[in-house]
This record gives C-alpha cells, sequence and structure tokens, in this order.
C-alpha cells in the first residue's frame, strides 16, 4: 500500500524542527517511522509534509543523576533495554516491544505521541511518575506521565510542541519494579499490560505503584491495587489480594477485539497485575 504524496525535510536541529512545524499545519513530525508510516500507509494519517527529526542527536540518548533518569526522545527501544540505567520495569517492556526492527528503529517519544491503547511503555511511566518534557514555539513545559495519556491516540500534546525528553525519577534503596504482559500473538502489542514499582522494607510493602493498559483506551493508574499492599507484609497471598483490587480501577470501558474479548481481558488483568507485582517484589 502506498501513502498519499507529501514533502519530506529533515530538521537538524530542535529550533528548526519547532519553527518548520510551526509554518506548517499540515505538518507532522518522523521519528522512527515505525507508527506513522504504517498509518500513512492505511490512510489513517495524511500529512503534507514529513520533519524528519531523526538525526537530532540531542535528543537522543539517556542520562542519570542522582535523582532523575532523563531518556531522549530519539532514543530507541533498543537502547532502552540494553540500559542499566533505567528503572527494570521499562527496559523490560522495551525488550519486549515488537520484533527487533521495531524496537532498532522505533523511538520512545514516537511510542508515547502516538499513543496507541496497546503500547507498552506509557504503562510503565505512569506507574513510575515520570514526566514528559514539552517544547514549543511558546517554551518548554512539562506534564506528569498520568496526565499525558488522554484517551485512543490521544495526548496532552498541543499544535507545534515536540517531545524532548522522559524524565524519571530515581528511586531508592530496597525498590524493585517489573512489567508483564499479555502480548497479542502477532505484533506484540499488549493486550493487556501492568507495570508495578514497589519499594519493601523488613518484608513490608512501604510504597507501591501500578499502572494497567492494553485493555484501557489508555494508559491509567491502579491506585486500589496500591491501596490493598501498602502496609501489607510481602506474600503471594497479599499480592493476589491486592491484584484482585485491579478490578475496580479499571472502570466500564474495556477494549475488545478479535483477539480478546473484554471478559477475556478483564479476567487477564487481575494474572497480568499480579504477574508484575510478584517480580517487582522480588527484585526490591
Ligand atoms: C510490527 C509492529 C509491532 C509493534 N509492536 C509494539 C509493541 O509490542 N509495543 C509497543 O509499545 N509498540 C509497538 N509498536 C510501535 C513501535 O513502538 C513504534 O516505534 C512507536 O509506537 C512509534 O515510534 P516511532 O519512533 O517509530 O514514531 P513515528 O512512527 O515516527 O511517529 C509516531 C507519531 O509520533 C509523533 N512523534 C514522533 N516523535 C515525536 C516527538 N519527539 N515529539 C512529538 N511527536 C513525535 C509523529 O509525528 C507521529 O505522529 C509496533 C510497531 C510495529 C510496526
Amino acid at each position: 500500500m502506498y501513502t498519499t504524496e507529501f514533502e519530506y525535510v529533515r530538521a537538524a536541529t530542535l529550533d528548526e524542527a519547532i519553527s518548520l512545524l510551526k509554518e506548517d499545519k499540515d505538518a507532522k513530525l518522523l521519528a522512527g517511522g515505525h507508527s506513522l508510516l504504517p498509518a500513512m500507509k492505511f490512510r489513517l494519517a495524511r500529512p503534507g509534509k514529513l520533519i524528519d527529526i531523526g538525526r537530532i542527536e540531542d535528543l537522543r540518548g539517556i542520562d542519570k543523576s542522582k535523582d532523575t533518569v532523563s531518556i531522549g526522545a530519539l532514543t530507541t527501544h533498543a537502547m532502552i533495554a540494553a540500559s542499566d540505567d533505567v528503572p527494570t520495569a521499562l527496559s523490560e517492556a522495551a525488550a519486549g516491544v515488537g520484533d527487533p526492527q521495531v524496537r532498532v528503529r522505533g523511538t520512545i517519544g514516537g511510542n508515547i505521541a502516538h499513543a496507541d491503547p496497546g503500547s507498552d511503555l506509557p504503562i510503565v511511566l505512569v506507574a513510575l511518575g515520570a514526566t514528559v518534557q514539552l517544547m514549543g514555539s511558546g517554551g518548554k513545559r512539562s506534564v506528569a506521565a498520568e496526565d499525558f495519556f488522554m484517551g485512543l491516540f490521544e495526548t496532552a500534546l498541543s499544535e507545534g510542541e515536540v517531545i524532548t525528553s522522559i524524565e524519571i525519577p530515581v528511586s531508592g534503596k530496597g525498590s524493585g519494579s517489573a512489567y508483564a504482559k499479555l502480548a497479542n500473538p502477532a505484533s506484540r502489542y499488549a493486550m493487556v499490560g501492568a507495570a508495578a514499582t514497589l519499594t519493601v522494607n523488613n518484608g513490608t510493602c512501604d510504597d507501591c505503584s501500578v499502572a494497567v493498559g492494553g485493555l484501557t483506551h489508555m494508559a491509567i493508574k491502579a491506585p486500589s491495587v496500591a491501596a490493598a499492599l501498602v502496609g501489607k507484609e510481602i506474600s503471594d497471598e497479599s499480592i493476589v489480594e491486592a491484584a484482585q483490587a485491579v478490578q475496580s480501577d479499571l472502570g466500564g470501558d474495556i477494549l475488545s477485539d478479535i483477539h480478546a474479548n473484554e471478559e477475556y481481558r478483564r479476567a487477564m488483568a487481575t494474572v497480568i497485575v499480579k504477574n508484575a507485582l510478584t517480580d517487582a517484589a522480588a527484585r526490591a
């Protein structure tokens, strides 16, 4: 399948990308092309111009300081999967994205801007309390991942804005994180995905954050799961009980398709949250 005709321009710097975006409302940014080009071939997107940001090296790379891990928007899934500096839940999720070709080309910025409900990284970023750094002609702003994802393929990105990086707080001693999913057997997108991060002190859960996605329109927090586990001794029983609480966080609008209907996805949410909690607790 062919795309409709479009103009192609390569931006050498972030400033150039922002001014090119500003001067043409019909233009779209091109990063790894692994969501945008398929969408164009299916005629779901028909941009008149593509602004290729793929060679802006300032937007690529992982930088860890005492408090924060900063991941440039153009950092690929393969780079994140191979990094010891990012939380385990994120490298684990990146390692399970699609196939090797998708991981080598696809970027974290493109992944979260596209906001596919089956994307893995949004789920992890919501659980980890990440913030998304944006830049446009009006200046910089920062949006909590929890507020960035607004619906099916819908984000808080305003017209003309570029995602520059994602910032993740570094967690302290005694903490562990994990990502688990029920993958679509063909694409590997999450039909149900769950990320968990928790801190354990003398066998007791001191802190916990869980997010789910794949079955909901966007990645969402699961506060009932966290509330059910905090203050409890970590055991198979307390984890199973906490995982069951995800049912009250899911809401009424669950996705359904030929691969998995609503009832199956709902049932699997408890299992996948349990798996993420179990692995995170083992790493804490
Ligand atoms: C076969 C296949 C299997 C896949 N499986 C999975 C999977 O299992 N899990 C998963 O999570 N994903 C999966 N994906 C999606 C993959 O992760 C994509 O790489 C990713 O969603 C998009 O990243 P990209 O860099 O390719 O972005 P592009 O396709 O270049 O862009 C996607 C969108 O983001 C916008 N954009 C890109 N960069 C920026 C930026 N810095 N600021 C603002 N907007 C920007 C573009 O304008 C476009 O609208 C799969 C894709 C394919 C083709």
